[in-house]
C-alpha cells in the first residue's frame, strides 16, 4: 500500500467509499464522477500502477469479479449493457495511477461513450506492427 496513492486508501477502508462489494482483495466502489447511474470501479487492494504491473493472479481475479458485479448490477439497477473500460497511462485517460477497472452501465436510449472513430488499417502499417510487436513478444 503507497501512503501517497488515494485508491490504495480506498480500496484498504483508509478513507470511506460508497461501496458495493469488498473482498480479501479488491474493493468495488462507485464512482465520484458517474458517467452513467451506477459507474463503479474495481480497486485491487494491493497497488499496482496499472494493466502492465498488475499480477497475474489478481488480473485472473478481475474478469470473474466484473461479471459477477454486472450479473447482480443489471438485475439491481435494471440497465440494458455495461462496458468495461480500463485505462493505462495519462495519454489513454488514466488519471489516478492506482489499477482500476471502470464498470460503465448503458441504458437504451442514454448517451453515446466509449465511441472512436473507424479508421482504415493500412497494408504497410500493419506488417510493420506486427514484425515490431512479436519482436517484442519474443
Ligand atoms: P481514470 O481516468 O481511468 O484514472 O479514472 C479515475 C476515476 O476515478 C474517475 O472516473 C474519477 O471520477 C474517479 N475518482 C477519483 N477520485 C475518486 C474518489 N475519491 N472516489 C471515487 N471515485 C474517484
Ligand atoms: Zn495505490
Amino acid at each position: 500500500m503507497r501512503d501517497d496513492c488515494i485508491f490504495c486508501k480506498i480500496a484498504n477502508g483508509e478513507i470511506p467509499s460508497a461501496t458495493l462489494y469488498e473482498d480479501e482483495d479488491f474493493r468495488v466502489i462507485l464512482d465520484l464522477g458517474p458517467a452513467s447511474k451506477g459507474h463503479a470501479l474495481i480497486l485491487p487492494k494491493e497497488h499496482y500502477k496499472d494493466l502492465c504491473e498488475l499480477d497475474d493472479a489478481v488480473a485472473a481475479k478481475v474478469l470473474p469479479l466484473a461479471g459477477k458485479m454486472g450479473r447482480a448490477m443489471k438485475k439491481a439497477l435494471h440497465f440494458d449493457g455495461f462496458n468495461l473500460v480500463q485505462n493505462n497511462g495519462e495519454a489513454a485517460g488514466q488519471t489516478v495511477m492506482h489499477f482500476h477497472m471502470h464498470m460503465i452501465p448503458r441504458y437504451a436510449n442514454g448517451p453515446q461513450m466509449v465511441l472512436w472513430n473507424p479508421g482504415k488499417l493500412d497494408d504497410t502499417e500493419k506488417t510493420e506492427i506486427i514484425e515490431k510487436v512479436k519482436k517484442e513478444l519474443e
